[in-house]
Parts: structure tokens; C-alpha cells; sequence
């Protein structure tokens, strides 16, 4: 296989309330994406494995995505080991993308610090000629750092404004995680309109809505490279100054 877009993150539903847009996104646009989930979330308070994983599952159609599995790493103890490592860079070496979205490196949560450095290790180590692991070594191209969940100013933003429905179906799918109550599900059901599931998700919405507007759309999702970009038309760029 070779994915054109892998979004690596902690648990099911992080790659969808952080980048789920984009990956839609890119689906859209052709390319061949992924996700890779590194655990499967069983130290949550909600939901049970197979909960979750059929959950999991369904997002990932909404989305639109070829491949997603699981690395069934140990969740709440994701730690930065040689075996965590080798498992992400073997799947590295069998999904071969060209670019890779990994959590920013410092969180609030102690899986999601960690879900980005195995990721960028693992991306690492997959290219290591003389590392004697399954599948021919690879690296990916780029990485970018998917800036949500942290408050630091990012690189870029994508435009979602289009893909923000399914993200939100694709969010919703995560019944076990984001339940709304009684009345208000009542309320939406007459009403037609978004009601946000509940605290984490109505902040991402309300992220992607700051970040929509920080590039003038109406909804965005932030990313930070560490490389510069490269410009070859400041004619052309977007997003307006004054
Ligand atoms: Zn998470």
C-alpha cells in the first residue's frame, strides 16, 4: 500500500476532532489516506474495545479513509519504548505515506505528548536501512503537526468550511464518547439545527470556527510545520492583510 496522507494519533476519535476536515478533505480531492490509531482507548471512562472500535470504524468511511488499524498499544500508558517504536515504523514500512499528521508535541494528556514522539520516531526509525524489521525501509516526505488540542500558533490552517458536516458525522459516530442529553437531542431532532454533543466536541467546533476565521472561511483546522514553507507566487497568495 502507499497512503498519500497518514494521521497518527493517541486514541480513536483525536484524528477525528483534530483533522478529520482535512482528511476528508484530501479524500476529496483523490488522494489515498489513513489512520493509524495507536491504542484503542480502553481507559475510557465511556465506551467499551468493541464499542469503540466499530465506532472507529464507521467515522472512517464517513471520512473516506483506504486503511485505518489500531496498534493496540497499551492506553493511559502509551510510553515511547523500542517496541512501541519498531510496531509504528513497521506499519510505516507497510502503508508507505508520503506525508504524516502527528499530534503537537507537548499536551495536556500524557498519550497525546507521547503519540507524537513514536510517531516521529517511528517515521525515523522506518527509513533505517540496517533496522532489521518486517517490509522494505521508507520515510515519509513531510510531517505536520496538527496544532488543535494545543495553544500554540500554528503554520497554516485548511479550509474546511466544506468538509465541516462530515467531520461532524464523522465525530458523531462516536455515540460511546460524545452523548448528548435527553433534551437537547430532542431539541435538535425538531429544530434541524447543530447542537454540539458536548463539551470537547463544541470546543473543537468553536476551534475550527476561530480558525476559519483567522484565514477568512468559516470553518479551519490548524497545523505547524517545523520546515518553512516554500512560496513561488507572493502574487498569489491567499488570505487577505487589510
Ligand atoms: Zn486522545
Amino acid at each position: 500500500m502507499t497512503l498519500d496522507l497518514l494521521a497518527i494519533a493517541a486514541h480513536p476519535d483525536d484524528v477525528e476532532l483534530t483533522c478529520g476536515g482535512t482528511l476528508l478533505k484530501a479524500a476529496q480531492a483523490g488522494y489515498k489516506t489513513g489512520i493509524l490509531d495507536l491504542t484503542r482507548g480502553e481507559m475510557g471512562t465511556r465506551g467499551d474495545v468493541e464499542t469503540r472500535r466499530r465506532e472507529a470504524a464507521a467515522a472512517a468511511r464517513i471520512l473516506r479513509v483506504r486503511h485505518r488499524e489500531s496498534l493496540g498499544l497499551p492506553d493511559a500508558r502509551l510510553a515511547a519504548d523500542e517496541k512501541s517504536k519498531h510496531a509504528v515504523a513497521r506499519a510505516i514500512r507497510a502503508l508507505r505515506p508520503h506525508c504524516v499528521i502527528l499530534p503537537y508535541w507537548e499536551a495536556r494528556h500524557p498519550d497525546h505528548y507521547t503519540a507524537s514522539q513514536l510517531g516521529y520516531e517511528g517515521c525515523f526509525l522506518a527509513g533505517l536501512k540496517r533496522l532489521a524489521l518486517d517490509g522494505e525501509p521508507f520515510r515519509p516526505f513531510k510531517i505536520l503537526y496538527t496544532t488543535a488540542y494545543a495553544p500554540v500558533r500554528p503554520t497554516f490552517v485548511v479550509d474546511i468550511t466544506r468538509q465541516f458536516a462530515g467531520r461532524a458525522r464523522a465525530i458523531a459516530c462516536y455515540a460511546s464518547q460524545f452523548q448528548p442529553r435527553g433534551m437537547e437531542r430532542k431539541k435538535e431532532r425538531k429544530s434541524k439545527v447543530h447542537i454540539p454533543l458536548d463539551r470537547l466536541s463544541d470546543h473543537m467546533d468553536l476551534l475550527a470556527r476561530h480558525y476559519g476565521e483567522m484565514i477568512g472561511v468559516r470553518y479551519g483546522e490548524p497545523f505547524l510545520v517545523k520546515e518553512l514553507m516554500r512560496v513561488e507566487d507572493v502574487v498569489r497568495l491567499s488570505v487577505r492583510s487589510i
